[in-house]
């Protein structure tokens, strides 16, 4: 991994602005489909056109993508725009046809990223090449699946290289589509700091009015840019329909968004930030004395429990705490979602804690 530093510059290189934004369908549909889109988009922010030649649908019987002509309208959308292109690959075939037909842009897709057969497939078929590659995170939750899989492009000696993060699934009923989770993003982020991260609301969301906020957060957290879905008519588009938006409103979404500066080395800025960052560091060191305290809580419960042969978990306390929890939480501006997280991490480790007493 020695080209490192200068796998950053392929923005620079290819002339592309911060934030990158990359706009477009999620499926192409018709030639003038993609044309009308591209024309709707070709003097905003968006530098970027994308469009989904082939489709992975979760469950079969859906519109699985127009398959290789879309490639030609993709050409047609360089030519008449000069906007980039860029289309999802996930087989060595897609990859010789793209690379064929001049796409500036191929990711690999969320349904790839989780199979290193596949990735490799690619990464071997990619070999040497000087196209931008994006590597979106595997749909579930697995930093290492997401990692391998760079590395993999990494060891083909691919030279512009970047990270999309679109979320990941879930069981758990949430407000979107796929959860942030950004702590992994920003985990990757840091493993590989040279890389370009993107952020994909489109598919965090799964409907179109969380696609600002979640972009704002991408932003704020130093994101190089955006992946935004749109369709003239996205009510009547043959994918992700609720998800995505109007050439117009993109446009409104990048007005409205603020852009962070990286830093700012101002002496002004950097005093009020370390005097807010110590004051960080004094709560945080009390939450973990707090939390210290409540296990060394639990674990003599654990005994009395013992003592009298009494079960550890009790269903009935439990839910009495996470109601109460949740309403206090409420007072303090804390989601529901944020405080059952919080606590149901307390209390399996006190459940863990009282375990081992229980067998001791
Ligand atoms: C897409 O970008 O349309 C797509 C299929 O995304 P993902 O692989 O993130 O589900
Ligand atoms: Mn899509």
């Amino acid at each position: 991994m020695e080209n490192k530093k200068e796998m950053r510059q392929w923005l620079d290189n290819f002339g592309l602005d911060h934030p990158l934004v990359i706009g477009g369908p999620c499926s192409a549909e018709t030639e003038e489909q993609v044309l009308k889109i591209a024309d709707q988009l070709k003097d905003t922010d968006v530098t970027v056109y994308r469009a989904g030649i082939w489709k992975p649908r979760t469950r079969p019987g859906m519109f699985e993508g127009v398959g290789a002509i879309g490639l030609n309208w993709l050409k047609k959308v360089k030519q008449e725009t000069g906007l980039l292109t860029a289309t999802e690959v996930a087989n060595k075939d897609h990859v010789k046809l793209a690379i064929e037909n001049d796409v500036d842009i191929l990711w690999i897709g969320a349904r790839s990223t989780v199979s290193p057969f596949i990735v490799q497939e690619i990464a071997d078929a990619l070999k040497g090449t000087d196209k931008i590659i994006l590597v979106k995170n595997p749909v579930n939750p697995d930093l290492a699946l997401w990692l391998g899989g760079v590395e993999r492009l990494y060891t083909a000696d691919i030279k512009n290289l970047g990270l999309i993060h679109r979320g990941f699934s879930t069981y758990e009923k949430t407000k979107y589509r796929n959860i942030p989770e950004w702590q992994i993003a920003i985990e990757v982020k840091n493993r590989f700091s040279d890389l370009p991260m993107i952020c994909d609301p489109s598919h965090i969301a799964g409907r179109r009015d969380l696609i600002f906020d979640i972009s704002q957060a991408a932003l704020d957290l130093n994101f190089d840019g955006l992946m935004i879905e749109s369709h003239w008519d996205p009510d009547n588009a043959w994918s992700d329909a609720k998800q995505q938006v109007t050439p117009t409103r993109l446009v409104e979404i990048m007005k409205d968004l603020k852009v962070r500066k990286k830093t700012n080395e101002e002496e002004a800025y950097r005093h009020a930030l370390n005097t807010l960052r110590a004051q960080i560091d004094v709560v945080d060191q009390t939450l973990l004395d707090t939390l210290g305290k409540r296990m060394n809580v639990a674990q003599e419960i654990g005994s009395l429990k013992l003592k009298n042969n009494v079960a550890v978990l009790q269903n009935k306390r439990w839910n009495e705490i996470l109601g109460k929890m949740i309403l206090e939480g409420q007072d303090r501006d804390l989601s529901e979602e944020f405080i059952l997280r919080v606590f149901k991490a307390i209390h399996q480790e006190s459940i863990n804690k009282q375990e081992k007493i229980l067998n001791s």
